[in-house]
């Protein structure tokens, strides 16, 4: 586990006088995604079970005199460092509710796969809200980060809290779950992301011509009782998510990935959010370690890395 400083008022004007921030942000994965019908205002309602897992991207923020962001690791040079990345936003967002100016220096390590489906893109907007918060010592609580968080992206607040919550309206509304102990995943990584919006049109689509349903917005009830049960076989007979068929729709090949892992022994498996990223619940540390190493030799995905769960939203570390 990451050696995690609290980020309280006291810590924050220590951090903050040394001028430098360091923030660490877990990946999320959703173990229930139902999803309702489109609203009027162009989201989908929601009703989710996010679980924080352990695959982090990690921001730096130093007093500047003017913003900047530069980025390393995985995706660094397709991603954006101007004010289509999250994390701009979120730096803009906070300047803009606290009345100061944007001025902060970011260096970004991102180690969550881009386009994944595992929400790194509103992870960074997370960790920066959490670094310039610190750095500039606003005193704002994580309930008004999460207020900010929400304006930002659906699963921003999410990952301002971490553990595991329940998300409803478009995903922005996000409450603590009882959720005891930790979850083993393996994560398969494809050589290429899905677009979010493509994939939830394909749902719609896929449910106009009557090819997909889902469990829609009814309560993720199997779920919670099976997360406070704690029993892996029980959880994996409840992972849900809407979303599978439509990213499967458009990357077929995930069905591969998905039987592979459950051919080498993984409980369960499912599309994390959406796409094409495939997560494996197995039934403890050793097992996931195993799965992997398997998994890895079946040539079905680029990369896959082992993680636990539930881990804390972005915070202040040591
Ligand atoms: P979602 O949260 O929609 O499920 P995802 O996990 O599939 O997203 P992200 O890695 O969050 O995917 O990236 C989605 C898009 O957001 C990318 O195509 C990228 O161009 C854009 N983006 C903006 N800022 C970032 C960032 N800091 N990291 C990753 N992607 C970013």
């Amino acid at each position: 586990m990451t050696d995690v400083a609290e980020a309280d008022t006291e810590g924050r004007s220590v951090l903050a006088a040394s001028g430098e921030v360091r923030v660490r942000v877990p990946a999320k994965v959703n173990l229930h995604l139902g999803v309702g019908p489109l609203r009027p205002d162009g989201y989908h309602a929601l009703t989710t079970v996010y679980h924080a897992i352990s695959l982090f991207d990690d921001l730096v923020a130093t007093r500047a005199d003017r913003l900047s962001l530069s980025i390393t690791g995985e995706g660094a040079g397709e991603l954006p460092t101007d004010e289509n990345n999250l994390v701009v936003r979120a730096v803009h967002a906070l300047a803009r509710h606290t009345c100061r100016e944007p001025n902060v220096a970011l260096r970004l390590t991102k180690q969550i796969p881009v386009a994944g489906g595992l929400a790194g893109g509103s992870a960074d907007a997370a960790a920066a809200l959490v670094a310039c918060d610190a750095l500039w010592g606003t005193g704002l609580s994580r309930v008004e980060l999460a207020k900010i968080a929400a304006e930002i992206g659906s699963d921003v607040p999410f990952l301002v809290l971490g553990g595991t919550a329940l998300g409803t309206g478009r995903g922005e509304m996000v409450s603590p779950v009882l959720a005891p102990g930790t979850w083993h995943w393996v994560v398969a990584v494809a050589s290429v992301g899905l677009s979010t919006p493509e994939v939830y049109a394909e749902l719609d689509r896929l449910r106009a011509a009557g090819r997909a349903a889902g469990v829609g917005e009814s309560p993720p009830e199997q779920l919670l009782a099976a997360l406070r049960q704690h029993d892996p076989q029980v959880l994996a007979a409840a992972l849900t998510n809407d979303l599978q068929p439509a990213a499967i729709s458009l990357r077929p090949g995930l069905r591969r990935t998905l039987r592979a892992g459950m051919d080498e022994g993984a409980l369960g498996g499912f599309v994390s959010g959406s796409g094409p990223s495939c997560v494996f619940l197995a039934r403890d540390a050793d097992h996931a370690a195993k799965l992997a190493a398997r998994l890895a030799g079946r040539g079905v995905c680029r990369a896959v890395r082992t993680a636990h769960g539930p881990v804390p939203g972005a915070r202040v570390v040591a």
